[in-house]
């Protein structure tokens, strides 16, 4: 297994990530309990020694499982990390409330990785908040011991990342990214890891394989990787990519059985980076996936715009919707007024005319609109949990 020796500590670079664990039947609650426990005795017993989890993941029922399993082994031997879900609240609980519930759910005393959830346009004003005092309160529990090492994810654009470091980024020791070979330009998170890295801050990577769009890739992309490398699979070509980026500490993969832990562990046995001649071939595979609008974020369409509408922003995030539909988007998008939204165009064409890329601009804001309309809200998401999460309330 490859280590990284990072906050004082020595990781596996490889991490169990529980967002996907076996299922026995549909219902958040029916976790395969006797398979997590194989997947964990696999992984301990080939060097695996961090586990994350979280409170949405599996409504709340992956901090129980993976407690569970953990706790057949010695307390030092692993590293659990958990997540304040803040962006959740529409109005933010009492982050003690959330956390000590965490410990118990988990079966801990202390967790020696917890992290803000899910930084982002939207939730940036409730994480920054000197009401809500969420990072006061977090550090203060670092202190008392409860917390190891206090970090963040962000899924935020890199601007938004940059503001949420300059106000909190001494106090916090690391960072969790999307980071693959297709989001390194799709989501500009080669812009986020070199912020992170200019600024010190120790890289933990989730998706890395986009939620498992590089893991099945269509039929004449994986056909490629696989007559170079016949006897590895699609997904290692994305983990031997993570391990050439140097500030990569941590890679978590969200494993759904014993197979796919048996074939990240072989990856991650020694590091074999890509090589440049590979590295460009993953680069081909990311553009075929794309398909995007050619915005260069050149802004020389906003000056004319009479709504003053964020144009680069809103096709970014448009282009991002085109190859998956994700609730990070809404997000983002429900930050904005709703007068600087996609849906406000009103179709003047000045934009387009500015465009030396030739974008359809008021086309894409109508479709991007449309498509954002037949979503649900971030709050409706939201109530939604909360109402399931209170439905379940004794069950946890
Ligand atoms: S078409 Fe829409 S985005 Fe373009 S300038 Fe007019 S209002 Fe702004
Ligand atoms: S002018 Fe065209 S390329 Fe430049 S930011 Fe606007 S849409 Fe993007």
């Amino acid at each position: 297994m490859i280590y990284t020796h990072v906050c004082g500590d020595r990781l596996s670079l490889l991490g169990f990530g529980t967002m996907r664990l076996p299922q026995t039947s549909k219902r958040p609650e029916d976790i395969d309990q006797a398979q997590v426990n194989s997947m964990v005795d696999y992984a301990i017993e080939h060097g695996v020694n961090y586990f994350d989890t979280a409170a949405p993941y599996h409504d709340g029922f992956s901090e129980i499982a993976i407690g569970k399993a953990l706790a057949r082994y010695p307390r030092a031997s692993w590293r659990l990390a958990d997540k304040y879900p803040g962006h959740q609240y529409l109005a933010p609980m009492d982050p003690g409330e959330i956390f000590f519930k965490q410990l118990k759910k988990c079966g801990v005393e202390y967790f020696d990785y917890y992290l803000l959830h899910n930084v982002n346009e939207n939730s940036i004003g409730a994480y920054t908040s000197e009401e809500y005092g969420i990072v006061p309160f977090f550090l203060e529990q670092k202190r008392l011991g409860r917390i190891r090492h206090l970090g963040f994810s962000c899924h935020g654009f890199p601007e938004n990342l940059e503001q949420f470091l300059d106000r909190w980024g001494d106090a916090l020791e690391f960072c969790q990214i999307q980071l693959n070979y297709l989001d390194w330009s799709l989501q500009n998170a080669e812009r986020k890891y070199q912020i992170l890295s200019d600024r010190g801050i120790p890289v933990w990577v989730m998706e890395p394989v986009h939620g498992g769009m590089l893991v099945k890739l269509p039929e004449p992309q994986a056909a490629k990787l696989q007559s170079l490398h016949p006897t590895e699979s699609v997904a290692s070509w994305g983990f031997r990519w993570l391990q050439g980026l140097e500030n990569v500490h941590m890679v978590l993969s969200g494993m759904s059985n014993l197979e796919q832990m048996k074939d990240n562990v072989q990856t991650f046995e020694t590091r074999r980076p890509l090589t440049e001649a590979e590295t460009a071939v993953v680069y081909e595979v990311a553009e075929t996936l794309k398909s995007g609008l050619p915005c260069t974020a050149c802004r020389y369409c906003c000056k004319g715009c009479p709504l003053e509408l964020d144009i680069p922003f809103i096709l970014a995030n448009y282009n991002e919707f085109r190859v998956a539909k994700s609730v990070n988007i809404v997000m983002r998008l429900e930050s904005l007024p709703p007068e600087k939204r996609p849906e406000a165009c009103i179709g003047c064409g000045q934009c387009a005319a500015a465009c030396p890329q030739k974008i359809d601009v008021p086309k894409a804001m109508r479709a991007f609109g449309e498509a954002l309309s037949g979503m649900k809200t971030w709050a409706q998401i939201v109530a939604e949990r909360a109402a399931m999460e209170k439905a379940r309330e004794n069950q946890i």
